[in-house]
């Protein structure tokens, strides 16, 4: 079985749909992945990827700085 792919493209069953951007790792038909700002991560990297693109929002509980709450 064959199924649709981006740019009209077709994957075969047990052929790699993506290629994790972070780690190379090929991420198979059926496995969770993520895409975003042109990225494809696989399941192994999302908690590194994720707590870089939320980096940002960090803030620390109980600190000092303006930022921090409470
Ligand atoms: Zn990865």
């Amino acid at each position: 079985m064959r199924i649709p792919r981006r740019k009209g493209t077709c994957i075969k069953d047990g052929e790699a749909a993506a290629t994790c951007c972070l780690c190379a790792q090929e991420i198979y038909r059926g496995e969770r992945a993520w895409y975003c700002r042109g990225l494809t991560v696989c399941e192994d990297c999302f908690p590194r990827f994720a707590r870089q693109e939320l980096y940002p929002y960090e803030i620390t509980m109980g600190g000092n700085d303006d930022n921090d709450l409470i």
